[in-house]
């Protein structure tokens, strides 16, 4: 399941809850501010979907432009106030997406063609308290993935495995 794209307006809404979010972090933790890196979370907070740094430069608005030490500086000071969240997807797959104005949602991952589908289950979500109750866990959150191929790729994975 796909979430649906932001409108302008929420957009616009969710670049703002961003740059106060963050102003507040660069003061607590008594760090420079910069106007540049302000206007480059304002642009990663509002984008939907799941990126790597790398996809991320080809998605910014063209209007920022940051080295790449800003770029990943800025990935990891979002990481810290909370506004990114990062899934580590092994083999060096370590994707991003922002974390206001989307309600809670576990990952497909496809190994062949790094694609990543989101899911939601309320049967899953359910078992994981239940479990987490019995053995007596305070649950507090839960990231799941689940690893395999995805509608592309598994049929030609299963034409390329049939005997010629
Ligand atoms: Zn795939
Ligand atoms: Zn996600």
């Amino acid at each position: 399941m796909q979430r649906t794209p932001r409108s302008a307006e929420n957009r616009s809404a969710i670049a703002e809850d961003a740059r106060c979010i963050f102003e507040r972090h660069v003061r607590d933790r008594k760090l420079k501010s910069s106007k540049v890196r302000t206007e480059l979370v304002r642009n990663i907070a509002s984008l939907s979907g799941h990126f790597t740094a790398e996809t991320l430069q080809g998605r910014l608005d063209p209007q920022v432009r940051v080295s790449k030490a800003t770029l990943y500086r800025t990935l990891g000071m979002m990481c810290e106030c909370g506004l990114l969240i990062s899934h580590e997807f092994g083999q060096g797959a370590l994707f991003f997406e922002s974390s206001l104005g989307q309600a809670h949602h576990d990952h497909f991952f496809c190994v062949d063609c790094r694609t990543i589908t989101e899911f939601t289950s309320p049967g899953i979500e359910a078992m994981q308290e239940r479990v987490a109750a019995e053995s007596n866990f305070e649950l507090t959150s839960h990231s799941l993935k689940l690893y395999g191929y995805c509608a592309a790729c598994g049929p030609k994975r299963a034409a390329a495995a049939q005997p010629r």
